[in-house]
């Protein structure tokens, strides 16, 4: 069985100079802290779909991710506390060969099937999956589907008082957590996504995709923020680095540093050059862990 979510997630006041001359208040809504093998956004994500592929006798769970995908770790922790079997399909096929790294090796550890597959054919599988799982649960990459967005929209439930002074930001990969939280706000408050890979337009057009598909309508209080992706996805800048380390010290926590930190980057931005009116209350939800040394 898989262990049950500690909700809600704390919510956590931070003293910050820099937000604090600009009269901006700074909240975490602590997700990382949600479950113990399937954290962070993931389990929000995931949690809908596990009770659906147990509600229809899903015969197992079927997936994609890339060479370190969270997503991928977290699909195969959860249907190994189910009882199922979990096929990953990972994108590369030169890595089939290669020693595993650490996420692939969790991934197997935790009994999912890794199947390695061309760039092109991860592309075509992509969008044409269902005959190869009859009878599975597939979710897509990442995991960003109906189900999942109104898991994500739980998140803004929890957080009591939500008005028009309210930001929640968020990081976008996927965009289904973007697309759950602006769908979950109360009238008022907004919603901004930070993306974390080059996708001017593309993003915009996913959550607003996944928006049509969960709830037959348009949202119109969320934006993304398409300044701070660093380049691409998995791409560090010496500028990021410099001020994770710098949060981490003066806070006492651990970015993650993909997501997390090129969030917190970016409503630290905002908050300095006056992008955020004085008065402004920003939540930033901590989607996920650091990586392991
Ligand atoms: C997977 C992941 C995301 C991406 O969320 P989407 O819903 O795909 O946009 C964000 N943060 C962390 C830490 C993740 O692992």
């Amino acid at each position: 069985m898989l262990l049950p979510a500690d909700l809600p997630t704390p919510l956590q006041v931070l003293d910050d100079p820099d937000f604090a001359r600009a009269g901006v208040e700074l909240r975490l809504k602590r997700d990382d802290l949600a479950h113990p093998t399937v954290p962070g956004n993931k389990w929000r994500k995931l949690a809908p779909n596990l009770a659906y592929a147990v509600e229809t006798g899903a015969r197992g769970l079927y997936t994609f991710g890339g060479a370190y995908s969270t997503h991928l770790r977290a699909v195969a922790a959860a249907a190994q506390a189910l009882g199922l079997p979990s096929i990953g399909v990972v994108r590369g096929d030169e890595l089939a060969a290669a020693p595993r790294n650490w996420s692939l090796r969790a991934a197997e550890g935790c009994g999912m099937e890794l199947r390695f597959v061309s760039r092109a054919d991860y592309r075509a599988l992509l969008t044409d999956h269902q005959p190869l799982a009859p009878g599975w649960l597939v979710l897509p990459e990442g995991g960003s589907n109906p189900l999942a967005v109104q898991g994500a929209a739980a998140v803004p439930a929890e957080i009591p008082d939500l008005g028009p002074s309210d930001l929640l930001a968020c990081p976008v990969g996927t965009g289904g957590t973007l697309a759950g939280l602006a769908a979950g706000l109360p009238p008022g408050a907004r919603a901004l996504g930070v993306a974390v890979l080059r996708g001017e337009g593309y993003l915009e057009r996913e959550v607003a995709t996944l928006h049509q598909a969960t709830y037959a309508r348009q949202f119109d209080n969320w934006r993304i923020a398409h300044t701070h992706h660093g380049g691409g996805y998995g791409r560090l800048t010496p500028e990021l680095t410099a001020f994770a380390e710098e949060f981490e010290q003066r806070h006492g926590l651990a970015l993650e540093r993909r997501y997390v930190a090129k969030t917190l980057h970016a409503v630290h931005h905002a908050a300095t050059t006056g992008q955020l009116t004085s008065g402004t209350r920003v939540t930033v939800v901590v989607t996920g862990l650091p990586d392991p040394l």
